[in-house]
């Protein structure tokens, strides 16, 4: 493990290069030249939530509202199973009610008895009570994804209304983990008066917690939102703000070591081989996304988000050549589950 003023030192000073290629040795040493693949679903785009910075929150009233019905879910689970895909990600804004919970609850048994217990299912549907996650984990999800956004207080209350709560996030990942899911975090880089200490302290949360997946991307402002209005990011602001994000997966896996972590598809947004370079810089993780396209435009997080490619399989083959051309194996048919996760059940 690093010490904090290491952390800082790497994120700030260090070579870029330099530093992920020794993030991507870690990587070797403790994943192998190995990619998990996930198909990530956008099963809606209806939020209860404000949050300042993101496309889809309550406030926008210009973008359409989407929910899939049970049956498109399954079909697109289906598809992509038979492309290819050993598990899927179910994601979505974030709502609290019996209704919601219980329409989850059939979708993941219909999952679990349609493909099978070896098939591999996480959630990302923001904060719920524990008895809400425990219902999710019986009815067959084994993983969730829940980023803390920054581990830096004062910063989290400025980028979100006063109704959101740091602590009671913070409380929801604690909850996931006691209940055996493996459980994801991370936070988005570049963020408004974000400084290279607060990364830091992202880093040593994730380690504070013992958490056994990592998800994080640039933040990229959207139009349509308090934070993003009227922001345009020139070439060299994108440019920084893909570099910090490669430093902060690269440190990541130094310091962590054997989580799995996301090429997330906000770095494909600001360069077209964001993936690999995600991949080069320490992580073994890729979602790609496999919503119908007539739904993408609506679940747009932040401007220019890659747009769902319609053929999953087509996009599975050639994934696998772009990350055979660097070294790696793609993993098909496989749940991809977090080796942290193991060696915690292990010595528990
Ligand atoms: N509602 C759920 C899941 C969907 S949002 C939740 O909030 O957990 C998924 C992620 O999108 C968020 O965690 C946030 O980190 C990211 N996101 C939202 N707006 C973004 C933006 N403008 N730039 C980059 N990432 C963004
Ligand atoms: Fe809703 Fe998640 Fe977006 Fe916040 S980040 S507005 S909870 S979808």
């Amino acid at each position: 493990m690093l010490s904090r003023a290491e952390i800082v030192r790497l994120l700030s000073k260090e070579d870029l290069s330099k530093l992920c290629k020794e993030a991507y040795r870690v990587k070797l040493e403790e994943i192998g030249n190995k990619v998990s693949l996930r198909a990530l679903i956008e099963w809606s785009n209806v939020c209860s939530k404000n949050c300042f910075y993101c496309g889809i929150r309550s406030g926008n009233n210009i973008v359409s509202r989407y929910r899939m019905t049970e049956d498109e879910i399954i079909r697109l689970v289906e598809k992509a199973r038979l492309e290819g895909y050993g598990n899927v990600v179910l994601q979505s804004g974030e709502i609290e009610s019996e209704s919601n919970t219980l329409f989850v609850e059939r979708v993941l048994k219909k999952i679990a008895s349609t493909c099978g217990p070896s098939f591999g299912i996480t959630l990302s549907l923001g904060e719920q009570s524990e008895d809400v996650y425990k219902r999710w984990r019986q009815a067959g999800a084994h993983r969730y994804l829940l980023r803390i956004e920054t581990s830096d207080c004062k910063l989290y209350e400025k980028i979100h209304p006063p109704q959101c709560s740091y602590e009671r996030r913070r409380e929801c990942i604690r909850s996931l983990s006691r209940l055996g899911y493996q459980v994801g975090t991370g936070v988005m880089c570049a963020l408004p008066g974000q400084t290279i200490e607060s990364l830091a302290d992202d880093i040593c949360f994730f380690a504070d917690e013992d958490v056994d997946m990592i998800g994080m991307g640039p933040y990229i402002p959207h139009d349509e939102t308090p934070m993003g209005r009227g922001v345009i990011l020139t070439e060299s602001e994108r440019r920084e703000r893909f570099e910090l994000a490669l430093r902060m997966i690269a440190v990541t896996r130094i310091h962590l070591r054997n989580v799995n972590i996301a090429a997330a598809t906000a770095l494909e947004a600001l360069d077209e081989r964001g993936r690999e370079k995600g991949i080069l810089s320490g992580a073994n993780v890729i979602m790609p996304n496999v919503t119908d396209s007539k739904y993408g435009e609506l679940y747009s997080l932040y401007s220019d988000k890659p747009l769902p490619k319609d053929d999953a399989g087509e996009g599975v083959s050639s994934l696998a050549s772009a990350l055979e051309a660097i070294g790696e194996k793609l993993l098909l048919r496989e749940r991809g589950d977090s080796p942290h996760y193991k060696t915690k059940r292990i010595s528990t």
